[in-house]
This record gives structure tokens, sequence and C-alpha cells, in this order.
């Protein structure tokens, strides 16, 4: 049995069948920016409403909000992302192409053949990295005799920072250059979370520990957008922050840590596809960090990264607002015998990309089969999806158009529908039907033929295993609610 399950052929699937294009593709695209189709879109949405579920539903004490893209501009001034949100860039001045340094000196560590030597490099390009030292990375960089792909030259410009953040102008004074009028594209939803903490807390009457979730779009201005849906420059987060009594945060990250990986368990994907990288240089808000690294066909990447933040952005908000963002905690001290008082909660962040989830879900599910026989050659490709997460669940396919086989699938698709997302189909033979609904992810085909008139029963057939049995049609729709409760 086949099974190649390469980032290549993912893609043009994904093209083919309707789950992702690229955006403006009559135009050539845009770089790193996809469009979800009609296949695709389902698919995000059940993803996007499982951990919602996991999150807000299955956790008494996590609300979801729905913030705004646009903030106040000094909300990323006290987020630190002004400042901090960038990557250390080179030009090239030939080719004028840019680089994220690290990039460029990874991609030369794997060219070559001497393994400790390309150690020794990334080891110096780390220490350089951590130290911020962006002479050292140029002389790194051309001591290496490393050379611009396009222009095979070594002609580079100084190292630089360069903001991921996309800028644009508010309102009616568009086109003045006044820094009051600029707004970012948010970079991440968290943000949206911070600086709604009070209305929650005391509309919502919470009490630490809790968590808002939320999901939305975010946007960066990579510089290296590559591997499809992995890295866009626009993208949907999942994600939560929880709220901690101060000197508590090491047993809720861990706590954290431990429940998100369930959840990617939870998935029906086996845990050697996933393992944690632990971050040994912490992001400015951060006191510990990891991420949860999935095993795409490109590699182990991260797909989750798991923060402990602190009181940093709290604080921060606190200070460039002047408003007071802390809690009163009335459960009593032992030590003082009296109410805990007033404190700034510390973080924990769970954050997820959904588009990455969403590839993650697909690399996982793509199977290349070889059902060739002795008599004939023969192959199906198959997205192997959870059936919760399946975009259609059920097609229902009547074996011809006529003979009152129709009205029957109809009947039976009128019942479902309600329920869960069906498929009619009534075209080609039902062998073909039956590989496109293979193509698909669809978990379940129900065939409605001539027998089903005496005896009212029906072919179901499997997608995983292909097995076909015979049920009865008042039978179907329990099946499919079957598989799919409790998600
Ligand atoms: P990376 O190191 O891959 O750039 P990051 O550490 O900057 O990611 P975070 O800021 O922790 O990512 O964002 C949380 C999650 O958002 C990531 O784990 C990832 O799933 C998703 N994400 C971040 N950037 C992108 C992007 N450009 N395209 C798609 N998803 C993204």
């Amino acid at each position: 049995m086949a099974n190649e399950n390469t980032l290549q052929n993912i893609i043009s699937h994904c093209k083919e069948y309707g789950f992702i294009f690229q955006s403006s593709e009559i135009y050539d695209g845009l770089s790193a920016v996809y469009d979800y189709g009609q296949y695709g879109a389902e698919l995000k949405k059940n993803i996007r409403e499982y951990w919602w579920k996991s999150m807000t539903q299955m956790h008494e004490n996590i609300v979801g909000i729905d913030a705004a893209i646009f903030m106040h501009p000094t909300v990323w001034k006290a987020s630190g992302h002004v400042d901090n949100f960038s990557d250390p860039m080179i030009d090239n001045k030939d080719s004028k192409k840019r680089y994220r340094v690290d990039h460029l000196i990874e991609g030369f560590a794997e060219t070559l053949t001497d393994a400790e030597k390309a150690k020794g490099i990334l080891d110096q390009m780390d220490a350089l990295l951590a130290a911020d030292n962006f002479a050292g990375l140029k002389s790194l960089i051309e001591s290496n005799n490393i050379k611009c792909s396009i222009s095979q030259t070594c002609s580079w410009t100084d190292v630089r920072q360069f903001n991921l953040m996309f800028k644009t102008e508010f309102g009616a004074v568009s086109g003045e250059d006044s820094e009051d009028n600029i707004v970012y594209l948010r970079p991440e939803t968290a943000q949206g979370i911070f600086v709604n903490f009070l209305n929650v807390q005391k509309t919502g009457r919470m009490k630490i520990p809790f968590g808002i979730a939320q999901v939305g779009k975010a946007f960066r201005n990579e510089i290296v957008a590559r591997q499809f849906i992995f890295r866009m420059r626009e993208f949907e987060q999942m994600e939560m922050q929880f709220f901690i009594k101060p000197g508590t945060q090491k047993e809720w990250y861990e706590y954290w840590k431990e429940t998100r990986m369930k959840w990617h368990l939870s998935l029906g994907i086996s845990p050697d596809k996933y393992r944690f990288h632990d971050h040994i240089k912490l992001a400015h808000y951060a006191d510990a960090a990891c991420d949860i690294e999935f095993d795409f066909p490109i590699g182990f990447k991260e797909v989750e990264g798991i923060h402990s933040r602190t009181d940093f952005d709290l604080k921060n908000h606190q200070q460039f607002s002047g408003k007071k963002l802390q809690y009163f905690d009335n459960d009593i001290d032992p030590t003082t015998n009296k109410p805990i008082g007033n404190y700034i909660p510390y973080v924990i962040e769970t954050s997820i990309g959904l588009d990455r989830t969403v590839m993650m879900i697909l690399s996982q599910a793509y199977q290349e089969e070889d059902l060739s026989t002795e008599e004939k050659k023969d192959s199906r490709v198959v997205l192997k999806f959870p059936t919760f997460l399946a975009p259609i669940k059920l097609a229902i396919l009547p074996l011809l158009k006529k003979d009152g086989l129709p009205e029957i699938a109809r009947d039976l698709m009128n019942d479902c529908k309600l329920h869960f997302k069906c498929f009619y189909e009534e075209k080609d033979t039902i062998g073909k039907r039956y590989r496109r609904m293979d193509a698909l992810g669809t978990p379940f085909c129900v065939t409605i033929d001539h027998q089903t008139k005496e005896d009212q029963t029906v072919t179901i057939r499997y997608r995983d295993t292909m097995v076909q049995e015979r049920i009865l049609l008042s039978e179907v729709k329990s099946r499919v609610l079957q598989a799919i409760q409790g998600f």
C-alpha cells in the first residue's frame, strides 16, 4: 500500500477538490495568501468549532469573545510589538532579495556535507541572535561566503530589524503623514483579550483562575512566505489566555501543556507524530515557553505555542492606559487571615494556528492507496479525516436517476440534513462516485437501489475500509449521528 504523503501532492489535491485555492488566482495569486474553497471552509469551520467547544464548553471557567481586528495604536506599543515584533533581515544588493538572517544561514548549513561544521555555524548563529549581535551575524554570513540564491553574489547590506506588522491609515485623514492615524492589522489575537480582561471579569463575575478564548484573523508581513498554508500573511489563530494568581504559573503552565497535548491526541493522531520543543531564547513577555510540534510532510514544525506570559501584558496596558487592570481576590490568605486583595494576574497562553491545524489534519488524512489486484491496476486517494471533522458526513447516492430511487434518496436527505452535512449525487457510475467521496474524505456513503424499494435496506459503504453492508434505511441517520456523538 503506497502512502506518499508529500506536500506537493496535498497542495494539488486541495486545489483539485475545492479545499484551498491561491488567493486572486486569476491574477496569478498573491504571495502567501490563500482562500478556502467549499470543502476547505467546512473542514476549517469544524476544527474551529471543535477547539471552541473544547475550550468554552468543556471548561466552565473559560469564556469566549470576539474582539475587533483594529485596535488603538497604543495597544501595540504597550504589548511591545512596535519595538520588538521584528526579525533580523539582510538584503542582497544585486538581486534586491530580502532574507531572514536565520533562514539564510540555516539554508546554507543544510547544504554542507560536514555535519560538525554545519552545527558549529548554527551554534554561532544562535549565540549571535540571542545577543542581538547584527554585525556578528553579517560577518558570519560573509566569512562563510553565503551567497544569494538569485544573484549568486555575496554582496550584502547590513543586518536590520524588519517589523512584521501591517500598517494602515484610519479614518478620513488618510494620506496625511501623521503618526496619529496609523493603525495596525493585529499580528495576534491575544491583545484583544488583554484589553477586555476587566470587562469580561466584571460582567461575567469571573473568579481567578479563569480563561478568555478567541478565534480570529491575524496578519504578519512574513518575509519567508512559503510552504502553503503553514506560513501565511493573513491567517487565523485560536488563542486562550488563562488568568492566574502570581506564583502559580509553573503548575498552570504544566497543566496547559498536558491539556493541549491531550486535545491533539483526541484528533486521532498518534503520539509519535508530536513532540514538545522548549524555548531557550524566550520572547520579551515570557518566563517559560514551548511549542507543540507536529511531524508535517516538511518535518517537525510548530503548530501551537504555550507561553507563560507573566503579568507583562496587563501590567503594560495598565501603565500605558492609566487604567487599573487588577483583580480583587477575596480568598483568605492563611498567613494573614485576611482577603488576599488586589493583584495583576499572571497569564498562561495557549495559541494555535487554525490554518496550520488544517494543514496538520490534511497531512495526517491524505493517503494514496494502491488497490491493484492481479487482474487490474487500481488506486485511490483518500482523506481519512476523523468523522467529526469531515466536511461531508454522508453521501446519498441513488443508483439510477429513475424508478423512484431519487425520491427515496431525497427523503433521506431531508431527514438527515438538519443534523449533519450531507451530499446528494446521482451522476456517474457508483464506483466513480465512491472514489470522489473518498477524495473529499466523506466517511459514509449510502446507495439506494431497487432492493431498497422491496425491503427498505440500503448499502452503506465505509470510507476507510471500503467495506459495504446492507442496513435498514431507517438506521442510516442514527449510524452517522452515533459516529459524531460527543463532538
Ligand atoms: P513561527 O515561529 O512559525 O513564525 P511563532 O512562534 O511566531 O511561529 P506564535 O506567535 O506563537 O507563532 O503564534 C501562535 C501560532 O500561530 C503558531 O503556533 C502558528 O500555529 C500560528 N502562526 C503564526 N504565524 C503564522 C503564519 N504566518 N501563518 C500561519 N500560522 C501562523
